[in-house]
């Protein structure tokens, strides 16, 4: 690789979010070490770079895993957040706490699906002007056909309903500080990384790679959560949803209005209306529909209600950092 490439080598942060991921920790340590060693041998980033794990409130052995390569391993550093806050909140603690250290930062799962081998190519494209460099899968030959379904499903909505996400791309990218600088300013609770920086529209590209299946554990993902994830993906980038419900609310009401006055007609002219059945059928489908709308109506409103009450998204408990260790056990 030619080295004048890179004029001054910047410092890059890999961010890292685990949640009970003792099983994978080592290996993921091990390789992204290899790497960020290999690319400070090329001249291509700075000899401070690090890998920041964040520990998102584990209840497995992940902390003290971390604590103890801290020492020997001079690439990692570690944040230890006091409870679960979540996956994008896990990682929006680490992109702000490696914003005051780094020029770029690149967040990746801990479960080695993405490959990291790719991590060359970002910085690449760092150096020739993006400020936001995707990785974006090949292909999903490595989920079940259900996740497949259910991905290309959200991505799908998401699209029609107006939020501007990257097709088949998770949290693993390339930011640089300006973009960081531009994130701290959302100030949302319910944030969503993956719609908010696109939005912020910095010139960005993509990088290409085959995704693996989980190195080791278990997906931190079951059904529940991912949908839950995906119904706040939606309801906090769009608000598409509630103007459905007013054009369904709409339709609904002109429909009874065709049907009423065909009753009335035909009770002029003396046929009594019979039918019990579709009475049942109309109180129950009619119900039914209002309480999906005010479900999505209240969903909103939920979030208004978080949001307004301003509580911090996660809470820092303890700081490894290469010179002095800090501990805030009581911010
Ligand atoms: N994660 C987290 N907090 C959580 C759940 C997950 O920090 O509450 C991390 C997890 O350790 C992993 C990443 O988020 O590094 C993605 O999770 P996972 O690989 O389980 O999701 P999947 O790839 O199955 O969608
Ligand atoms: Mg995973």
């Amino acid at each position: 690789m030619d080295n004048n490439m890179y004029s001054t080598p910047q410092t890059l942060y890999i961010v890292v979010p685990c949640y009970n991921e003792e099983e994978v920790l080592p290996e993921t340590i091990t390789r992204l070490s290899s790497i960020l060693r290999q690319m400070i041998e090329k001249h291509a980033i700075d000899k401070n770079s690090a890998i920041l794990l964040v520990d998102d409130g584990s209840k497995d052995q992940t902390w003290r895993l971390i604590e103890q390569y801290f020492q020997p391993n001079h690439f990692v550093r570690g944040i230890k957040l006091a409870h679960n806050a979540g996956h994008q909140n896990a990682l929006f603690a680490g992109l702000m706490h490696a914003k005051e250290r780094a020029d770029i930062v690149i967040s990746i799962d801990a479960d080695l699906q993405d490959d990291v081998d790719v991590i060359p190519e970002m910085v690449d494209k760092y150096h020739e002007g993006y400020d936001v460099v995707y990785g974006v899968r090949k292909d999903r030959s490595t989920d079940t056909s259900f996740k497949r379904f259910t991905a290309q499903t959200f991505y799908r909505l998401m699209k029609k309903l107006g939020a501007d996400i990257v097709y088949n791309h998770a949290d693993y990218r390339l930011v640089s500080k300006r973009v960081l600088e531009q994130l701290s300013m959302y100030e949302e609770r319910n944030l969503f990384l993956r719609g908010v920086i696109p939005m912020i529209g910095f010139p960005s590209t993509y990088v290409y790679y085959s995704r693996s299946e989980r190195f080791a554990g278990e997906s931190k993902y079951p059904l529940k959560k991912m949908l839950s994830f995906a119904f706040d993906g939606i309801t906090s980038l769009s608000v598409t949803p509630i103007r459905y419900i007013t054009g369904i609310g709409l339709a609904m009401s002109f429909i009874s209005l065709i049907v009423g006055l065909y009753s009335f007609i035909r009770e002029m002219m003396g046929h009594t209306v019979m039918g019990w059945t579709s009475l049942m059928t109309s109180i129950w489908l009619i119900g039914g529909i209002q309480l999906i709308c005010l479900g999505v109506i209240g969903e909103y409103i939920g979030k208004i209600y978080k949001e307004t009450k301003r509580r911090p998204k996660y809470h820092l408990e303890t700081i490894l950092e290469k010179q002095s260790s800090v501990d805030r056990k009581r911010s």
